[in-house]
């Protein structure tokens, strides 16, 4: 008998992948984590039945929630990473010697087991003496932090259980407290193919708009992720993405990446025009 696991993107859309093998199934406090082997994908977890993670294509989210920060600004040092469990966010920031520390705030520790477990290739560098892995809720630990952080990656899952308060204004207004004066901060903004994502979307850039001088969003292609098209917001108080990319500066550093690369960097701010007015007029 065949095994697929299947996710309702909408409706009247569903993703499915053949399953070889189901290694983990657990309730942690927070929400159900799942692993499974699949054939095409390697191994995929998924949180409250969403992908988060598979093997084969993990690259692509992780080079693009990192790297374009940090060629914009490679003299960034001190980095908060909020949600980022599965460990592939800060195996791509410790490929920076000039980085020197990266707190990490996941609010489940059943994650982070699962990703040491199931996920070598992506976890491997969690146990970096540079970073500090916390349990905590990332909403509470940013509260009081003032002109903390160079870079603030929110590698959250959906708004949805304990990820709905990261996309609320009081936590991007924290999150610009935290921020030094040139800082940088990154999320993931779901996708413009399908509607109800895409409203999530337009509201965590607007909100980022009221406070930042700066805020332009990029894209990459991601297939496990709905609609196989993703989008993250770039929200600055100093540098502009495209005008401050600084690409002989990043490519003398001769950082190892799969997907990123300073061409891409520009292409991947220039976002098609129904994804634009979606935007503008959303
Ligand atoms: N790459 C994924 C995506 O876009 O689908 C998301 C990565 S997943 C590792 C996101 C992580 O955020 C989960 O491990 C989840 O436990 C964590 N998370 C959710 N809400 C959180 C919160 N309030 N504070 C800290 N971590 C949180």
């Amino acid at each position: 008998m065949e095994l697929w696991y299947s996710e309702k993107h909408t409706d009247n859309v569903s993703f499915s992948l053949k399953i070889k093998e189901h290694l983990f199934s657990a309730q942690s406090d927070f929400q159900r984590v799942d692993v499974l082997a699949t054939y095409e994908y390697g191994n995929l977890m998924t949180l409250d039945g969403l992908v988060m993670v598979t093997e084969k294509d993990e690259f692509i989210y992780h080079d693009m929630i990192v790297h374009p920060a940090l060629a914009v600004n490679p003299n960034i040092k001190k980095v908060l990473v909020i949600g980022g469990g599965d460990g592939g966010t800060v195996r791509e920031l410790m490929k920076y010697p000039a980085i020197e520390h990266v707190d990490m705030v996941e609010i489940d520790k059943m994650v982070v087991d699962v990703a040491k477990k199931f996920f070598p290739t992506i976890s491997c560098e969690l146990d970096n003496e540079k970073v500090s892995v916390l349990y905590e809720d990332g909403i509470k630990f940013v509260k009081d932090k003032e002109n903390t952080y160079d870079l603030i990656l929110i590698d959250s899952t959906d708004p949805i259980g304990p990820g709905e308060g990261l996309f609320t204004t009081d936590f991007y207004n924290d999150c610009f407290k935290a921020l030094k004066e040139d800082g940088i901060l990154i999320n993931q903004n779901e996708t413009p193919v399908y509607d109800k994502f895409f409203e999530v979307g337009i509201s965590s850039y607007k909100k980022l708009k009221k406070m930042f001088p700066i805020v332009e969003i990029y894209q990459a292609h991601i297939p496990t992720y709905p609609g196989g098209y993703w989008l993250f917001n770039f929200a600055s108080k100093k540098y502009n993405p495209v005008k401050d990319l600084k690409s002989k500066t990043w490519n003398s550093l001769n950082i190892d990446t799969k997907y990123y690369n300073t061409n891409l960097h520009k292409g991947a701010f220039a976002i098609p025009n129904y994804v634009k007015e979606k935007f503008n007029n959303g």
